[in-house]
């Protein structure tokens, strides 16, 4: 599975449009200080479904939409979209091309979007289990997360051992489950509280 495409609009430093082509070979972003390089691996980590600001240098998510400059007016709206190419069926679904898209505007509504069907941040998250693609998974390397590695901090260095070992699926579906089961419980607390009424 490869990435082909990264397109970003309002996002951080990116007013207008910019796409990147991800062409063989390595792609490396080159610039001077302060021009927009982590932005792009930002975005990146954001169309995937990052929920904390924090991790994308950020004090609120609010603050990620192109907040202008001089000669130009804030962004309403931060849309970034990122495809694969899927000819290998690495990803499970039919589609040879897939197309995530995430969407935030400034009145606080976001939206997610596979192949350009409005979708649940789950269906993008679902999608790439298991393939170490992920806001917090091993594709994307920072300098702080090799620090954090070499560290151990909170058990860092066995979470990536268990996402590259595909473990972390099934804890997430364990946590998914018990969630839907302390659900399932209040609501039949809550019938026996009715019962206990009516009779
Ligand atoms: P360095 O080489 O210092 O790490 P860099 O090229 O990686 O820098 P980034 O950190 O990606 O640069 O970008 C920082 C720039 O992004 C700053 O100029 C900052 O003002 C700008 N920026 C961040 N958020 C926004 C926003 N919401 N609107 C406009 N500009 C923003």
């Amino acid at each position: 599975m490869k990435l082909t495409r990264l397109e970003i609009r309002g996002f951080k430093s990116f007013g207008d449009k910019i796409t990147i082509n991800f062409d063989e070979g390595v792609t490396a972003i080159v610039g001077p200080n302060g021009c927009g390089k982590s932005n792009v691996v930002d975005a990146i980590r954001w169309v995937l479904g990052e929920q904390s600001a924090k991790y994308l240098r950020s004090e609120k998510m609010e603050n990620i939409i192109f907040n202008g400059t001089r000669s130009r007016k804030p962004s309403n709206l931060a849309e970034v979209s990122l495809t694969f190419d899927n000819t290998k069926n690495i990803l499970p679904t039919d589609f040879s091309q897939v197309t995530i898209t995430r969407k935030l505007y400034r009145t606080g509504e976001s939206e997610y979007r596979l192949n350009e069907v409005t979708c649940r941040l789950k269906d993008i998250t679902d999608l790439f289990l298991d393939t170490g693609i992920g806001p917090d998974s091993y594709s994307i390397i920072e300098l702080k997360m090799i620090e954090e590695m070499l560290n151990n901090k909170d058990g860092s260095r066995r979470n990536l051992f268990e996402e590259a070992s595909g473990i972390s699926k099934y804890k997430i579906r364990k946590k998914q489950t018990f969630n839907k089961l302390r659900d399932t419980e209040a609501d039949l607390n809550r019938v026996e509280d009715i019962l206990f009424e009516i009779e």
